[in-house]
């Protein structure tokens, strides 16, 4: 008897590499350890960046193939467009060639579900026209997770804008947060952002289940409220934290800043990033630059060209249009020699976190940089800049108490005294041993998770035996 093909999911990604991240290592684990094959459906408004293309033909060999769907056109929209829209948008123009992709799909390999991610849900149409299995990864926190399922009755409730609000708003099994804190596209209603947020988080309910990137000793709270059953309230599978690996893809070292960190003095580095789009204004680049020379602490920061009207600048492309150094302080490289290094738009992050030499992580509070510094026991300083990271911000300095938060000042900026007394404390003081000593519990709790018969493997587990029995029956 021919042997049946395995059991296949289709997976739509929307823009951007922390949304493809996380989905690549879910599709990964359930490839090599369930023995399914996945294809990635790629919405596209013009040629892939490099890096992204990279790392798609990187899983070929694994057995996750992908497809670029026509590119669809977003020329008619304005400059001011938040992300939120424009990412919604690259998945609705879609839909025509994603039909037909999926209906391709159909009549090659045994399709048993069709995953997308927090922003896809319009794509849920064609899984009810295909008879196929919607399904949502969440590639945030639960806490957001937990918002997104609140959000329709906390938009039929208050009246006026969140931010506006005297008390912080109670979501669902969480620290109690301030409106203003909350994700930035709920921070104006009247903009076409928060319509499309509410509208995704409306059609969470269709799908039959939604996974999501974290794991119950990190987020009890959120997580115990999640799986409250209610009516009509999909089950939630707390599958993470799945990071990317730094054995998974070969070494690229083109900047030379893993073999600098070979080098340096065990937990000496702190590491700075802003995620793959995150961008700082040109005057708080020049307080981080001589913030970071006041410290006197070993450093390793990948500089993106500075923009001053948005904090996602390079959000679509990962990489700066021009030469980011050209806008640091006169002489700054040649000062810091000794003991900084600057790299360009681009690092291998997942090998910096994991390299012995690194001591802390001063991130955006993107959720992927966030868990992978979990994994590898760093502990950070939270700069968030936008979407959910005021949030993660929220919880990762005054709930799970694993991040340093610098103040920022009446100008807007976090200046460079500020800047330079933070580094110095999770460096060298004591409330950086305070969070230090907590990231490490947090990673030990996060190995035992994703061990052979942690919570979240057996979730998966559970996700892939039902997604199994779709064709067995
Ligand atoms: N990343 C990287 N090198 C960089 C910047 C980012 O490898 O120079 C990776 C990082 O390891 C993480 C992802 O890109 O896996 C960024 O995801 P995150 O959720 O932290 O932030 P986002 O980019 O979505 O704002």
């Amino acid at each position: 008897m021919a042997e049946q093909p395995p059991p296949h999911i289709a997976i739509l990604p929307t823009p951007g590499m922390g949304h493809l991240i996380p989905l690549a290592e879910f599709a990964k684990r359930l490839v090599l350890h369930h023995h399914f094959s996945a294809t990635f459906l790629i919405p596209t408004d013009g040629p892939l960046s490099s890096t992204y293309k990279s790392f798609l033909e990187a899983l070929i060999p694994l057995g996750i193939s992908h497809l670029l769907l026509p590119p669809i056109n977003l020329s008619d929209l304005p400059d001011h467009v938040h992300i939120e829209t424009r990412i919604s948008l690259s998945v609705t123009r879609s839909l025509p060639s994603l039909r037909q992709a999926l209906q391709s799909m159909l009549s090659t390999t045994r399709l048993v579900a069709f995953v997308v991610d927090l922003f896809g849900t319009d794509a849920f149409d064609l899984a009810f026209e295909f008879n196929v299995s919607p399904f949502i990864f969440f590639p945030s926190t639960a806490m957001a997770l937990s918002l997104f399922l609140h959000l329709p009755i906390l938009d039929g409730s208050v009246s006026c804008e969140y931010r506006d609000l005297p008390d912080p708003i109670q979501i669902p099994g969480c620290i109690p947060i301030h409106g203003k804190d909350l994700l930035n596209p709920v921070q104006d209603r009247t903009n076409d952002s928060y319509k499309w947020v509410l509208h995704h988080a409306k059609r969470y309910r269709l799908a039959e289940g939604v996974m999501v990137n974290s794991f119950m000793e990190l987020e009890p709270g959120a997580i115990t409220a999640l799986q409250v059953e209610e009516p009509g309230k999909p089950p939630v599978y707390p599958v993470g934290p799945l990071i990317q690996l730094s054995s998974d893809r070969p070494v690229e070292d083109g900047s030379g800043c893993l073999k600098w960190l070979d080098d340096q003095p065990r937990g000496s580095v702190l590491f700075i990033s802003f995620g793959s789009g995150g961008t700082l204004s040109y005057d708080q680049l020049i307080e981080l630059a001589f913030g970071l020379e006041m410290s006197e602490q070993s450093f390793l920061w990948v500089v993106r060209s500075p923009n001053d009207k948005i904090a996602n600048a390079s959000f679509f492309s990962a990489n700066s249009q021009n030469d980011p150094f050209a806008f640091l302080p006169k002489g700054f490289i040649d000062r810091t020699k000794g003991f900084g290094l600057v790299v360009p738009s681009w690092a291998p992050q997942a090998q910096i976190l994991s390299h012995g030499s690194t001591g802390g992580f001063l991130t955006h509070c993107g959720w992927n940089s966030t868990l992978e510094s979990v994994v590898h026991g760093v502990p950070l300083i939270a700069w968030p800049l936008y979407a959910e990271q005021k949030m993660n911000a929220v919880m990762l300095t005054k709930d799970i108490k694993v991040a340093l938060r610098p103040r920022v000042g009446e100008n807007g900026l976090i200046d460079r005294l500020e800047i330079a007394k933070v580094v110095k404390g999770l460096m060298e003081g004591e409330e950086g041993k305070h969070v230090c000593s907590r990231m490490t519990d947090l990673k030990d709790a996060a190995a035992k998770a994703i061990s052979d018969d942690g919570t979240s493997t057996k979730l998966l587990a559970k996700l892939a035996q039902k997604w199994r029995s779709k064709i067995s029956n």
